[in-house]
C-alpha cells in the first residue's frame, strides 16, 4: 500500500473512532493525519472524500456514505448533469464574414488557442475535454466514473452539449458526438452493473484502478483511456466481444497492467480506423446559408478546424453502430440519458435544426437570445435578429422543446434601465417566456472585437455591483413557471480583462433581494430539494395540485404543480402546451405537448425507493394524469410527449407508445387508470 492510500485508511479508522459529523471536522481529521507523513512521504495532496470513499471497505462505505458524499446540489434535481465539449468550430456567421459575436471569447485559433467558441480553455468542462481529446466517449465515461467515485449512481444522466452552435457542426459529427456519449453510458452499464442493477464496485475499482496511487495518477488516466479507446468501437452487445472485455479487464489471472500486452494481437489503431464514407457533409443549413469555405484559399483556423472534423469522422466513428441502436438501448440501460441540451443560436434554431435536434434525442435548447435590441444585435455582430429569436423559440416550442434562454445585461448600446425593461419583457412578452434562463453580464475578455474597444476607452463593462443591482431587479418580476439557471459563466475571474470580477455574483445579488425584500419566485428558489437541505421537513398532507395558464409564443400554456403554497415549496410539476402550429406528422392539429414533468428530489436510482425521496412516489404520474385531464376538457384527443431518450420507459409502463421521436398516447381511450384518478387524494400520491 503506498503512502496515499495508507493515509486514506487511517482517516477512515478515525472515523470509526470518533462521531465526525460534519465536512468541516472531516477536513480537520485529513490535516490531523496528513500531519504526521508530510515530511517522510512528501504528500501533497489533501485526499479527496473520493479517495477515502473508493480505500473503504463494503461496511465502512454505507456506513460513511453521507458524509464522503460531495456536491449533493450537482444532483439535487434527481439528475446528474454532464456537460460535453464539442470540438473547436467556427460559428456559421464567422463563415459568414460577420460574426463571430464581439464578446465571445475562444474559437478556432483563438487568443486562448484553440479551444471551443464562448470559452476560455480554463472552464473545469473544457478542461476535461482537452484531457479526453474532445471524444464524447471518454468524456461521458470520466464523469461516470467520478460519479460512482463519490457514492453516486448516476442512473439518470442529463448530457449538455456545449461549445459554440452545435447545430452548424456537418450532421455526421452531431450524430458521432451523440452516438458515442450514449455508447458510453450503455457501456458502462454492461460493464460495471450486474443484472438486477446493482453497481459491482470491485470491477468499478479494478478498471478504474481505483483508490489512485497519487504518484502514478498521470499513467492510471492515460491507461483508462487506452481501455476505452479499444472499447469504443466494439459491439459489447456481441457476447463473445463482451466476454473477451471483461476478460482482458476482470480476469483474475489478468493484470490490468498487462493488458496491452496481452492485447498485442488486436492492431488497435486497425480497430477504430473504420471506413466512413459520408465525407462531404459540411453544408447544413436548409436555408442556403450562404458559406463560402473555400477549402483551396489560405488556411486559416477555421478551415483548419473544419477539415479536422472530417478527419476525425473518417477515422473514428464506426458506421456499424448506429444512433439508433445506441438511443434503443440507452431506453432500458442501468445509465440512461433522461434529457439531452444543446446549445444555438437562434438562426441555427429553426424547423430544419429542430427536426435535427429531435432524431439526435434532444430535449432541450439553449438559445442565445443575448438581448431584445435590433441595434444591440447587430452592434455586437451576432448575426442574427430580435425576429430570428422569437421565431426559433416558436418552433422550438412547438416541437416540444424546452427552452433555456441567455440574456447578456450591459452590452453595448444598452443602459441599466434598458437591460431592466429586457428582462422584464421576457417574462411579460408572450413572443418569449422562457422556461429557463441564464443571465450572462458582458465581460470583456481577451483576443474579442469588445477587448479592443474597452482597450480604446470605447467600452465599460458592468462592474459586480451594477450586475447584481440589475439581476435582483429582474428578480422581482420572475413568473412562478421560469427558472433561473445561472447569473454568472462558469469562466474562472482570471481570464476576463474587465467586468465582473467575483466568481460568486449570486451572493451579491441575494444580499440585494434581502435588503430589498425582494423574494424570487422562480422554479429554483421554490424547488424540495433545497428546501430539504436546509434541513426542514416535509409534510405530504400539504401538497395540493395548481393550473397556471399564460400565452407564449402564440400558444398556450399550462404550468401543473405540485406545491405546498403555505411553505412555498415545489415537489414538481408539469409544462403542457397547446401548440400554435403543427410541424411535424405526429403532432396533430388536437394534439397536446407535454414538454417537461418534473419532480424534485435528490437522486433515487431509477426503480429503486428512499425514504429522503419523493420522486419515485407517484408525483409525476399525477401531474400527468391532471395534464391529461385537462387537454381532453380543451378537446385533445391526442398527447405527445417530448420524453428523453431514457424517461421513455417510464411512460411506456403507463401507456404511452413511441410514434417518431415522441411518446404519444390516444385520449380518446378513457382507461380505469384515467377513471381511478379523478379520485385520486393527496394521500393516493404517494402510493
Ligand atoms: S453565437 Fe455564441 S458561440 Fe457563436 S460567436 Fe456568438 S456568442 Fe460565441
Ligand atoms: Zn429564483
Amino acid at each position: 500500500m503506498d503512502k496515499f492510500q495508507q493515509v486514506c485508511v487511517e482517516i477512515l479508522e478515525e472515523l470509526k473512532k470518533n462521531s465526525i459529523k460534519t465536512q468541516h471536522e472531516l477536513t480537520q481529521t485529513k490535516l490531523k493525519i496528513l500531519s504526521k507523513y508530510k515530511s517522510k512521504a512528501n504528500l501533497k495532496q489533501i485526499p479527496k472524500n473520493a479517495d477515502i470513499y473508493l480505500a473503504a471497505s463494503d461496511n465502512e462505505r454505507e456506513k460513511f456514505k453521507e458524509l464522503l458524499s460531495l456536491k449533493p446540489v450537482r444532483t439535487i434535481s434527481g439528475v446528474a448533469p454532464i456537460a460535453l465539449m464539442s470540438e473547436p468550430y467556427p460559428c456559421p456567421h464567422t463563415m459568414q464574414g460577420i460574426g463571430p459575436c464581439t464578446y465571445c471569447p475562444g474559437g478556432p485559433g483563438s487568443a486562448f488557442g484553440n479551444v471551443p467558441q464562448s470559452y476560455t480553455g480554463k472552464e473545469p468542462s473544457t478542461r476535461r475535454a482537452i484531457r479526453n481529446s474532445y471524444d464524447p466517449y471518454l468524456i461521458v465515461f470520466n464523469r461516470l466514473e467520478h460519479y460512482v467515485a463519490m457514492g453516486r449512481v448516476p442512473d439518470k444522466a442529463e448530457i449538455i452539449i456545449q461549445g459554440g452552435t452545435f447545430t452548424f457542426f456537418p450532421k455526421a459529427y452531431q450524430e458521432y458526438f451523440v452516438k458515442y456519449a450514449l455508447k458510453a453510458m450503455n457501456d458502462f452499464s454492461r460493464l460495471f452493473f450486474s443484472k438486477d442493477g446493482n453497481l459491482d464496485i470491485l470491477k468499478f475499482k479494478k478498471f478504474f484502478e481505483l483508490p489512485r496511487v497519487l504518484s502514478e495518477e498521470d499513467k492510471r488516466i492515460k491507461k483508462t483511456q487506452q481501455k476505452l479507446l479499444y472499447i469504443k468501437n466494439l459491439d459489447l452487445n456481441n457476447l463473445k466481444v463482451k466476454e473477451k472485455a471483461e476478460y482482458l479487464f476482470f480476469g483474475d489471472d489478468v493484470f490490468i497492467g498487462d493488458f496491452f500486452k496481452i492485447n498485442n494481437v488486436q492492431n488497435f489503431n486497425a480497430l477504430r480506423k473504420i471506413e466512413y464514407n459520408n465525407a462531404n457533409e459540411i453544408n447544413v443549413s436548409e436555408q442556403n446559408t450562404k458559406l463560402s469555405i473555400i477549402e483551396n484559399s489560405i488556411q486559416n483556423p477555421n478551415t483548419t478546424s473544419i477539415k479536422h472534423i472530417q478527419q476525425k469522422l473518417n477515422n473514428e466513428d464506426n458506421k456499424n453502430i448506429t444512433l439508433k441502436q445506441m438511443q434503443k438501448e440507452n431506453e432500458t440501460s442501468f445509465i440512461r440519458c433522461v434529457g439531452l441540451t444543446i446549445e444555438t443560436k437562434s438562426d441555427f434554431g429553426k424547423l430544419y435544426h429542430g427536426n435535427l435536434m429531435l432524431e439526435l434525442g434532444c430535449t432541450r435548447v439553449e438559445i442565445g437570445v443575448q438581448s431584445i435590441y435590433d441595434d444591440v444585435l447587430e452592434a455586437t455582430s451576432r448575426g442574427n435578429t430580435v425576429n430570428d429569436n422569437i421565431e426559433s423559440i416558436s418552433i422550438l416550442k412547438d416541437l416540444g422543446f424546452k427552452i433555456n434562454a441567455h440574456y447578456m445585461p450591459g452590452l453595448p448600446l444598452t443602459t441599466k434601465e434598458m437591460d431592466l425593461h429586457g428582462l422584464k419583457q421576457l417574462f411579460e412578452n408572450p413572443d418569449y417566456r422562457p422556461d429557463m434562463l441564464k443571465i450572462y453580464p458582458c465581460m470583456v475578455m481577451e483576443g474579442t472585437k469588445l477587448y479592443e474597444d474597452w482597450k480604446a476607452g470605447k467600452f465599460t463593462p458592468l462592474t459586480t455591483k451594477e450586475a447584481a443591482g440589475i439581476i435582483a431587479g429582474a428578480k422581482q418580476h420572475v413568473p412562478k413557471w421560469c427558472r433561473i439557471m445561472r447569473v454568472q459563466r462558469d469562466i474562472p475571474t482570471f481570464v476576463t480583462a474587465s467586468g465582473v470580477d467575483r466568481t460568486n455574483l449570486r451572493q451579491y445579488v441575494e444580499k440585494i433581494c434581502i435588503e430589498k425584500n425582494i423574494k424570487c419566485k422562480c422554479i429554483r428558489c421554490r424547488e424540495a430539494g433545497f428546501f430539504i437541505k436546509s434541513n426542514k421537513k416535509i409534510n405530504f398532507n400539504n401538497i395540493q395540485t395548481t393550473v397556471t395558464e399564460y400565452e407564449a409564443s402564440q400558444g398556450k400554456e399550462i404550468f401543473i404543480a405540485a406545491e405546498d403554497l403555505a411553505n412555498d415549496v415545489l415537489f414538481g410539476f408539469c409544462r403542457l402546451r397547446f401548440p400554435s402550429q403543427f410541424l411535424r406528422d405526429e403532432i396533430t392539429k388536437d394534439s397536446a405537448l407535454i414538454r417537461e414533468l418534473h419532480v424534485f428530489s435528490p437522486s433515487v436510482q431509477i426503480g429503486k425507493k428512499d425514504e429522503a425521496s419523493f420522486q419515485h412516489k407517484g408525483i409525476g404520474r399525477s401531474l400527468l394524469i391532471k395534464a391529461e385531464e385537462i387537454a381532453r376538457q380543451n378537446g385533445k384527443d391526442k398527447m405527445v410527449i417530448l420524453s428523453g431518450i431514457g424517461a421513455r420507459e417510464y411512460f411506456r409502463k403507463i401507456g404511452y407508445e413511441l410514434e417518431g421521436v415522441y411518446m404519444v398516447k390516444d385520449l380518446q381511450e378513457l382507461n380505469a387508470t384515467f377513471k381511478n384518478a379523478q379520485t385520486l387524494t393527496i394521500a393516493g400520491w404517494l402510493a
